[in-house]
């Protein structure tokens, strides 16, 4: 847990967030501010800045992120038609929240390539 972490606030509970899957080691939430009709988060709950501070120790827990998101489109609905998901990562890449998330964008076409 990062003190000043938004994200690991939303894992503690300290602050609320309409949450859409938890297990043990991964929690899914929908974003604020929606870009897609569906826009929901997938992080760790263990505290990894972003994509680039990951080691091989993340392997396993990058892996379960990307499986809580599919599990969660197909249970959403959204698996047939498609989605996106994205990890923003950095300043080039558009991160603004410094704990590793993964978009998970539905409900409309998705263009290419992405602003
Ligand atoms: P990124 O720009 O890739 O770092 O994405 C951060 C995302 O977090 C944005 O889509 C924000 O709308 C979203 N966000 C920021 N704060 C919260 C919050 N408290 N609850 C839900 N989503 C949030």
């Amino acid at each position: 847990m990062e003190e000043h972490c938004i994200f690991c606030k939303i894992v503690a509970k300290k602050i609320p967030a309409k949450i859409a899957y938890e297990d043990e080691h991964v929690l899914a939430f929908h974003d604020l501010h929606p870009q897609s009709p569906v826009h929901v988060l997938v992080i760790p709950k263990e505290h990894l800045t972003s994509l680039a501070h990951s080691t091989d120790a993340h392997i396993e827990l990058l892996g379960r992120c990307l499986r809580a998101a599919a599990k969660l489109a197909a249970e959403l609905g959204v698996a047939e038609k498609g989605y996106r998901t994205v990890i923003n990562t950095g300043n080039d890449g558009g991160q603004s929240v410094h704990h590793l998330h993964v978009h998970l964008l539905a409900g409309r076409q998705h263009g290419w390539p992405p602003g």
